[in-house]
């Protein structure tokens, strides 16, 4: 694994009213020294962020960034996909995130494609090499995965179904990346698998993230993060010195770039990109 020059992205997402569009505008123009290659913005699964997430990429394009919109294909027909793509395309948008999505309990028919690698060739067959596609990894397996060794099998077939390249879902365990990367290497997979960096801001909140999402936050993080209480300088100082020491290892380690979850905050990954030696 080895990359001469690393590839750092932003993640955004779309906002629900005036004042947060404004601050994730803020943090987007205070992230601009950081010259990221390109930003990414989520979308709700079946639809829910659709105007948001299209009216995000649009002011970011403004900004002069290279925007590329996070789909999903649960829930979604494949008339409502061809639409949604044509109008980025129409946009100018090169780039795009392909998922399966998660839908809101209760909500709606699964959709017409059942899995990711189905979006990537939906995307494929119908617009060709326009799109720049990024798909999602999982170095500590997605929750919903039978085994870790299925997991990966999944993961090679939408990376053979035409995916450019793979952003990890978060982790704290520098290991978990290496496993899988070299495991996915193994198996023919060449294309960049960027870890997905979470700054560490809020103990709560993560704890929460990381029970749904499947991410293990190692006894040790946790406990020094529970033991700092309502103390959020100490808990943001202490999540800093993690996350900062977690993204040299990757770089040194030879992953070919990072993308950063920045939680719609600037001074949380501005603060840990300063301290990396790129
Ligand atoms: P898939 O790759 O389709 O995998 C989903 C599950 O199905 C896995 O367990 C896999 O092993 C299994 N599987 C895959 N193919 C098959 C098959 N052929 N047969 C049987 N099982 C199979 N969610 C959102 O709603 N909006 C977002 O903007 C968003 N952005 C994300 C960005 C990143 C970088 C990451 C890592 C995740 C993001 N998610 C987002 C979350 C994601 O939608 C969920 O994790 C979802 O549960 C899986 O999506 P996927 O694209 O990884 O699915």
């Amino acid at each position: 694994m080895h990359s001469p020059e690393p590839v750092f992205s932003l993640e955004f997402f779309p906002a629900r009213d005036e004042a947060s569009s404004e601050r994730m505008l803020q943090a987007a123009t205070a992230l601009n020294e950081l010259s990221p290659r390109y930003v990414s913005v989520t979308f709700g699964a079946g639809g829910s962020t659709r105007a948001g997430t299209l009216a995000a990429v649009q002011a970011l394009r403004a900004q002069g960034y290279d925007a590329a919109p996070h789909l999903s294909c649960i829930g979604a027909t494949r008339a409502e996909l061809r639409d949604l793509l044509a109008q980025y395309r129409e946009l100018g948008v090169r780039r795009v995130v392909a998922l399966r999505g998660d839908m809101p309990s209760g909500m709606g028919p699964m959709g017409d494609l059942r899995y990711a690698s189905e979006l990537v060739s939906f995307i494929r067959a119908e617009t060709g090499d326009w799109f720049h596609i990024e798909v999602a990894a999982y170095p500590e397996s997605h929750p919903q995965a039978r085994s870790p060794d299925e997991d990966l099998k999944h993961f090679v077939e939408k990376m053979q179904a035409g995916a450019n390249s793979a952003i990890t879902q978060y982790f704290f365990n520098a290991d978990a990346y290496f496993d899988f990367a070299d495991r996915a290497l193994a198996r023919g997979i060449t294309q960049p698998i960027v870890p997905g960096i979470m700054p560490i801001t809020n103990y709560s909140q993560l704890a929460r993230f990381s029970e749904m999402c499947g991410t293990e936050i190692p006894r040790w993080i946790r406990l020094r993060l529970a033991s700092f209480g309502d103390d959020r300088a100490s808990i943001r100082a202490f999540g800093h010195d993690v996350v900062a020491g977690l993204c040299q290892t990757l770089l040194d380690g030879g992953a070919p770039g990072l993308h950063f979850y920045t939680m719609n905050q600037s001074e949380p990954t501005l603060g840990l990109w300063r301290e990396l030696d790129i």
